[in-house]
């Protein structure tokens, strides 16, 4: 687990363990010891799983390419996570992933452990066939330890529906006469996925920073007047202010969470960026989200890049470097790109005073230290980006009982279950002396040390 993740989680272990109220049974020396095997148990996974997949590629090259699944708790239930196509996946970064799965899933009562996958390749760089074969020998060489009781993958950056397809069929190749459609989720509709998936991440993400700055303090007009931070006073200015908001990342998360934006009514929201692996696009009047999703469709995936390409698309937009998105002036900052976005060389120009995290981990420890000082709101990757996990969870379901939900039934129960955390957590947020994400760490923590100690695992 990096330093960052685990440096939380004890510091969780730590608040829990003062807390007298919290496993009561456990005193003096005992206590101390089972502590002490939750920090381990906690910090570790339980296996880290390394190929390298021989791929005979289209061009006639025979490559092998690295590939991980790592495991890191499955008390709660199997293991659960994406997997990744990244040229940038590491083994570090795999675990990191995964960990933060356990406590997503823990915090938000969704019944799985944390597991990820990734292999190290640019998808853009293969042929259609050799990314099926690559999905065919990352499925034949971890068919062991996958499967809908003990570890089910789901899409990640780089991955799609396309890919748990290629991946579902050969796992029922490999294990004829189980239960196939849990395996994999993610999957496309036609072939037993659910309807809402696709959308669940970054709708989910939205409906996080809508319910924090607009359904949770609804009509506590005092409450807010009150308190002197920085979303007090964003909560009580949005109603006849416009909400400026930059969106770093265009795929899956960060369109979906623009056009979400885009739609409510609740907030006055603006959105004056967007950003993708190639530019930012700024407009101070407020950018055309729908065309802008209708462009990116037409032209694989990426953002018009140049004026003649936002003129074609009828798009008024300032062409601005890729990475000018982090430093604009807005209110709100969503980060739903990579990792380790905002780090400590460039958290100094960080203007805005609310970031939203719909990727995992995308601010790092130091700059996370550093915000949160600052009285900067920063919503948790574990709270924010759940809605992906959860409409997985859903599509399980839906395979086991081979009974469908209709889109509208899969959106109300994602946001009935996120809901259910966000009053969990949120008040504990506004009424206590921690940061947003350590309150979700020590809820999540505290979940998993009870389940730990009553299945008798920390003696
Ligand atoms: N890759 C997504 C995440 O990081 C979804 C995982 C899943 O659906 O299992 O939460």
């Amino acid at each position: 687990m990096p330093e960052h993740t685990s440096s939380i989680v004890n510091d969780s272990l730590d608040a829990l363990y003062d807390d007298g109220s919290f496993l009561p049974d456990l005193k003096d020396g005992t206590r101390k010891k089972a502590f002490t095997s939750l920090v381990s148990i906690l910090s570790t996974p339980n296996s880290v799983n390394k190929s390298f997949l021989r791929i005979a590629l289209e061009n006639g090259k025979v490559v092998r390419i690295p590939a991980f699944r790592v495991q890191h708790n499955n008390i709660l239930g199997p293991y659960k996570g994406g997997i990744r196509f990244h040229e940038s996946v590491s083994e570090d970064e795999v675990t990191n992933l995964a960990s933060l799965m356990t406590l997503k899933n823990a915090l938000h009562q969704v019944p799985f452990g944390g597991g990820k996958g990734g292999v190290v390749i640019n998808p853009r760089e293969y042929e259609d066939k050799d990314l099926h074969l690559i999905c065919k020998k990352y499925v034949q060489y971890f068919s062991e330890i996958i499967g809908p009781d003990k570890d089910i993958p789901a899409p990640d950056v780089g991955t799609g529906d396309r890919e748990m397809d290629w991946m579902m069929g050969e796992y029922k190749s490999i294990r004829p006469g189980s239960n196939y459609r849990g395996s994999f989720t993610g999957k496309s509709v036609i072939n037993g996925g659910s309807l809402g998936r696709r959308e669940a991440t970054g709708k989910g993400v939205y409906f996080t920073f809508r319910y924090m700055l607009h359904d949770f303090v609804n009509g506590q007009q005092k409450w807010l007047e009150e308190r002197e931070n920085i979303f007090a006073k964003t909560a009580l200015d949005h109603s006849d202010k416009d909400l400026t908001m930059a969106i770093q990342g265009f795929g899956n998360v960060g369109s979906v969470t623009a056009l979400e934006a885009h739609k409510c009514n609740y907030l006055n929201n603006k959105i004056v960026a967007v950003s993708d692996r190639n530019v930012t696009l700024y407009n101070s009047d407020g950018l055309d989200i729908p065309a802008l999703v209708k462009a990116t469709s037409n032209h694989n995936g990426d953002l018009p890049v140049n004026e003649d390409e936002l003129a074609a698309a009828d798009i008024k937009a300032k062409v601005m470097d890729r990475d000018d998105v982090l430093s604009l002036n807005v209110d709100v900052l969503v980060l739903a790109a990579l990792e380790d976005q905002v780090h400590k060389d460039n958290v100094g120009d960080v203007k805005a005073r609310i970031i939203v995290e719909g990727a995992n981990s995308p601010v790092t420890g130091k700059a996370d230290k550093i915000l949160s000082d600052q009285g900067v709101i920063i919503i948790p990757d574990i709270l924010a980006n759940a809605g992906g996990v959860i409409v997985s969870y859903f599509e399980w379901l839906q395979g086991r009982e081979t009974q469908f939900y209709t889109e509208e039934q899969v959106i109300t129960k994602q946001f009935d279950k996120m809901k259910e955390t966000f009053d969990t957590v949120l008040p504990q947020f506004f009424g206590g002396p921690h940061p947003l994400r350590q309150n979700c760490y020590i809820h999540a923590v505290s979940k998993l040390s009870t389940v730990l100690y009553r299945q008798g695992k920390l003696y």
